[in-house]
């Protein structure tokens, strides 16, 4: 349990909306399909002051506990300006010490102009951002909005500054490939309207198979079977879904939270020596594995965390349409992801 500075005692106010924005922060953050885990995040702008939803806890939690953190926002657009690395660290700019980290997206929130933001992992989102034809297969679907999408970077300030250089007048809608979608409105109500109506306009049919029978054998000591209706089964049994998530890690918080990519389980092999053999490749232990025609299994110890993302890769591949190809994130990609202290910092809290 982790106890903030009574917000009273350094002479801070909360925004009129904050009750309202948590509100709305409770409500997409139930939502499996446009927030998993600990991932997305909102914020309001008061003046000076952003209040942006805190590291390692959950939108869903915004009605339970205090989930938002006071920032400098004058002092951190300054150090993007300037390209201080400190741009980076989101903590230097709270404006309670002590207390909860702002979220490493932090700069994504600062560079709108606008008073509300709310970036989601929207799942039909993502089945179109993780295609090599993302553009087309966007624009196609987003006529009506004012968009732009930004190519991939890890979370934090070199991402927010690609948001800043696409960002025109009026925009309200981004796109960020491999990663997810942020809307911005000047009230909580706009914003949430606005969110609707693009994932209204991105939703696509999902397939739905269920694990075969012969599943349940390929269990061991390590790994069990998912819930029969879980998406990962169908991705698991249908060979295009299934090549598509083995092409590699689709987009950041599936490596921090699941490692890197998707493994399947090879004729003989049982989940240990499969794990094994992906541990001894340098790779953290895979929270899942595919065990192609039959469907898929999590690891007995996942944590909340992972168990959110595992099957957030399923809702997003049941999404991807026939004949699509992916762009997984590059090794790189991958390895500065895992070697992020913020990440890891966030994956501790989310551990507990
Ligand atoms: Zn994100």
């Amino acid at each position: 349990m982790v106890r903030h500075q009574p917000y009273r005692e350094i002479g801070m106010t909360r925004p009129d909306d904050l009750p309202a924005l948590a509100e709305m922060s409770a409500r997409i953050g139930a939502d499996p399909l446009l927030i998993q885990g600990p991932g997305g995040n909102t914020s309001v702008k008061d003046g000076a002051v952003m209040w942006i939803k805190a590291s390692g806890t959950n939108l869903a939690d915004a009605l339970t506990r205090d989930v938002f953190v006071p920032c400098d926002l004058p002092a951190m657009r300054l150090a993007m300006e300037k390209g201080e690395a400190r741009a980076d660290q989101p903590a230097e700019f709270a404006l309670v010490q002590g207390g909860l980290r702002p979220s490493i997206e932090t700069s994504l929130h600062a560079v709108f102009p606008q008073r509300v933001v709310v970036h989601v992992h929207c799942v039909n989102t993502l089945a179109l951002a993780i295609r090599r034809d993302a553009g087309p297969a966007l624009a196609e679907r987003l006529g009506a909005f004012r968009w732009a999408m930004v190519p991939y970077a890890k979370p934090g300030a070199n991402l927010a500054a690609q948001v800043q250089a696409v960002l025109t007048p009026g925009m309200d809608v981004i796109i960020l490939r491999n990663h997810g979608l942020i809307v911005a409105a000047e009230t909580v109500a706009e914003a949430e309207v606005l969110l609707g109506a693009v994932v209204t306009a991105v939703t696509a049919p999902a397939l739905s198979l269920h694990a075969a029978a012969g599943l349940a054998a390929h269990a061991d000591a390590s790994y069990d079977a998912l819930p029969d209706d879980h998406p990962l089964h169908t991705v698991a049994r249908t060979p295009h879904l299934l090549q598509a998530a083995l092409a590699g890690s689709l987009y950041p918080d599936h490596v921090v939270f699941c490692g890197v990519g998707a493994n399947a389980l090879s004729a003989q092999e049982t989940p240990i020596s499969a794990a094994a053999r992906i541990v001894a490749q340098g790779l953290p232990q895979p929270a899942f594995l595919l065990v192609p025609g039959q469907g898929a299994l999590i690891h007995k110890d996942a944590n909340a965390g992972a168990i959110a993302l595992v099957r957030c890769l399923g809702d997003v591949l049941v999404r991807l349409a026939e004949g699509a190809v992916v762009r997984p994130l590059t090794d790189a990609q991958n390895a500065e992801l895992l070697n992020w202290d913020a990440e890891k910092y966030r994956q501790v809290l989310n551990a507990g």
